[in-house]
């Protein structure tokens, strides 16, 4: 009896751990998996029904069949649809509206993304997934134009153009380049308008600014500043470097630089002077003076800049500097300021306003503050023996903010004054001369306040 039992319950306790041992095996079974795809499509929300939808699907069993609808209030339309005999593990598919969604009236419509896998799992069925994508369509593109701007710019100068943009969902503006800078523009006097001075490098022979808005849904309308181009030849310098400059300033500022720590000779160490820290001190500079507030604005007044009393100019802005040294070319490099002498430790004194965003030493430029007057315009002061100010600190016009000096690369006590526009270097006679500013800065700003105000 108990032996006749105990072989049932036995044979009833095996057939138990085969169920228990075939349910484990095909919960853990990767044939058996209960993963569902993975959908995933790049969107912000918005569609212009241009440029194709891309849908990424993965399934770790690999993908047996896939649909794509477009769904309106109205209708819904199979866009793709595929069935695998060999399955895919992973997908990009890119999704193109169909012929007739050009005309199509629908404000929001959905995509919606069906996906099985080859899982044995839900009675051999597999796993599926439905993913929809609500999209709003967006098909216009946003409206652009320029509302003044310079007549002309010249080569190494600068330029103001006020332009309208607007879109009911606008991404991004911007201004594009042929030399690869893009300037930020910032909001000006009423909502959809906008400003922003302009640059031509002086190491670049050609300019373009084209005007670029792009809404969410990737419309992009393009305008290009309807500028004048002059060209202005700057000079060519060819200077022979001297046993007694190379032993004394070069040697001097060797002595300083990290960048030449046990480097002895002269040569080499003019050559890491003259190009790797100048680099390095250039990019501080550029970084600083690249920041455009996004602030609206609703003007922009400028005094003529003259920083230095009854000064001398003793080197000119854009001048092309050739080195050598016994008729051998060793180095060159760009002279991006104005060089102004007056007295040993002259008082330096802007004519304009501004946030003081540098005051501290910077290698090659010595002591070195920069203002922001706005609008992404910044002066800068080179080899000051002293500093009045600090980072930080909010000047008046014809506050002292510090005096020459010859700190620096500098031979002599003397300003090296330098004019910025979103990180780079402009002519300061420009920004020196009233009648330029006037033409160019104030009555372009006046006459586009008139023509917004009309409407
Ligand atoms: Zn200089």
């Amino acid at each position: 009896m108990s032996r006749r039992k105990n072989k049932s319950s036995f044979g009833v306790l095996f057939l138990f751990a085969l169920i228990i041992g075939g349910a484990l095996y095909v919960y853990t079974s990767a044939i058996f998996e209960r993963d569902v795809p993975v959908v995933q499509m790049e969107n912000n929300g918005y569609w212009n029904l241009k440029k194709p939808l891309e849908i990424s699907i993965n399934d770790a069993s690999g993908l047996k069949s896939y649909k794509i609808i477009l769904k309106t209030a109205t209708e819904q339309k199979t866009l793709q649809h595929e069935q695998y005999v060999t399955p895919q593990k992973s997908l990009n598919v890119k999704v193109s509206p169909p012929k007739s969604a050009y005309a199509m009236k629908e404000k929001e419509i959905s995509i919606i993304v069906q996906a099985t896998d080859t899982s044995k799992w839900n009675l051999l069925n597999g796993n599926s997934v439905i993913k929809e994508y609500k999209l709003k369509i967006d098909k216009k593109r946003p409206q652009l134009s320029a509302v003044a701007n310079s007549y002309k710019i010249k080569k190494g100068g600068a330029a103001l153009v006020i332009f309208k943009a607007k879109d009911d969902n606008l991404k991004n503006i911007y201004i594009q380049t042929n030399f690869g800078k893009i300037f930020k523009a910032q909001p000006f006097y009423k909502e959809g308008y906008y400003i922003s001075l302009l640059a031509w490098p002086v190491t670049e022979n050609s300019f373009r600014a084209t005007i670029v808005a792009i809404d969410n849904a990737d419309n992009i309308a393009k305008v290009t500043v309807p500028l004048y181009l002059k060209e202005k030849k700057y000079r060519t310098s060819y200077i022979k470097l001297s046993d007694k400059f190379l032993n004394g300033k070069i040697a001097e500022l060797a002595e300083e630089f990290v960048e030449t720590q046990g480097v002895t000779d002269s040569i080499e160490q003019f050559k890491i002077i003259n190009e790797d820290v100048r680099a390095k001190n250039e990019k501080l500079i550029h970084d600083i003076t690249s920041k455009v507030s996004t602030d609206m604005i609703s003007n922009f007044k400028m005094k003529k800049m003259y920083p230095l009393k009854n000064a001398a100019i003793v080197a000119h802005f854009g001048d092309h500097r050739k080195y050598s040294y016994k008729g051998e070319r060793i180095s060159e490099s760009y002279h991006l300021g104005l060089d102004m002498a007056s007295n040993a430790m002259a008082k330096i004194k802007p004519q304009n306003s501004g946030d003081v965003v540098y005051a501290d030493y910077n290698g090659l430029y010595g002591n070195m503050p920069i203002i922001h007057h706005g609008l992404g315009l910044y002066t800068l002061y080179g080899h000051c023996s002293s500093l009045n100010i600090a980072s930080g600190d909010s000047i008046r016009a014809g506050t002292q903010i510090a005096n020459t000096g010859k700190s620096g690369y500098a031979m002599g006590d003397h300003l090296h004054f330098g004019v910025l526009i979103q990180g780079i270097e402009v002519r300061p006679a420009e920004w020196m001369d009233s009648t330029w500013m006037k033409l160019n800065i104030s009555n372009v700003i006046k006459d586009a306040k008139e023509i917004i105000d009309r409407g």
